[in-house]
């Protein structure tokens, strides 16, 4: 009984790792999230199950003790259950509250690291730090368990490092609404929607003015919000 928590990566199929391929060619059943890029499971050996977990955020689908539930019946019935995940499954991806439900019920882990979306806002020529604008990076997630704004939002708005927001589209008026509270409607801000696919979409702006530009050029889940210099390097 084994259980593997593999990172996807961001999107783009190529941008997975040679680990992660490998696991996916040993696993005898597959447990994959939505935003992992579907084509993978083309590296899957024949008798290999798939069994989708589509956890949509902002929707309940599968609850995590659901996922639980799926990991245990699962390693019943299998040697090697793989748990694909998108991004890194450590950032955002709840992957170790999957490994120590799976130590406990006696299963073997491992995890494999993925390419985190946040990477992938470069393709859009944004540098996560850049000499003289940036000396380090925040990564927050706009959506608390109880729905609220993170406190951290408001500290990384202090900052002149670069602040990098995970499920934060639903809360973005918040988020515009702690910048205005800061002093800092102004800072430059930008949107990456569908990081690393043929179907990316990017808006660049004042912070205060990307909620209009979301509507507008209709950018929407799954989204990174990046605020800060950094996305202003490149004109
Ligand atoms: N473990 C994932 C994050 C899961 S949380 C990772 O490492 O990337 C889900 C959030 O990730 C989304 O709300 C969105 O903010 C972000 N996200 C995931 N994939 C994305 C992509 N291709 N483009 C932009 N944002 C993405």
């Amino acid at each position: 009984m084994e259980l593997i928590v593999v990172g996807a990566g961001p999107g783009d199929p190529e941008l997975i790792t040679l680990k992660a391929i490998n696991a996916l060619k040993r696993a005898d059943v597959i447990l994959y999230d939505n935003l992992a890029n579907k084509i993978l499971l083309d590296y899957k050996k024949d008798s290999c199950e798939l069994v989708y977990v589509g956890k949509t955020p902002y929707q309940k689908y599968n609850s995590q003790e659901e996922i639980h539930a799926l990991i245990k019946e699962n390693a019943q019935k299998h040697e090697v259950v793989v748990r694909l995940k998108g991004g890194d499954p450590f950032v955002f991806g709840r992957g170790m509250e999957e490994i120590i439900f799976a130590r406990g019920i006696g299963m073997k882990t491992s995890y494999i690291p993925g390419i985190t979306s946040m990477l992938a806002i470069g393709l859009c020529d944004i540098p996560l730090t850049h000499r003289g604008v940036s000396e380090g990076l925040w990564i927050v997630t706009g959506t608390k368990k109880d729905g609220s704004l993170s406190r951290d939002i408001e500290l990384a708005l202090q900052s002149k490092t670069t602040l990098v927001i995970y499920m934060g589209m639903k809360n973005l008026p918040f988020i515009i609404e702690a910048a205005i509270k800061a002093g800092k409607p102004n800072t430059s801000a930008a949107l990456i929607q569908n990081a690393s696919l043929p179907s990316m979409k990017m808006v660049k702006g004042n912070l205060c003015d990307l909620h209009d530009l979301a509507t507008q050029h209709e950018i929407t889940h799954p989204a990174l919000i990046v605020i800060g210099d950094v996305t202003q390097v490149m004109p």
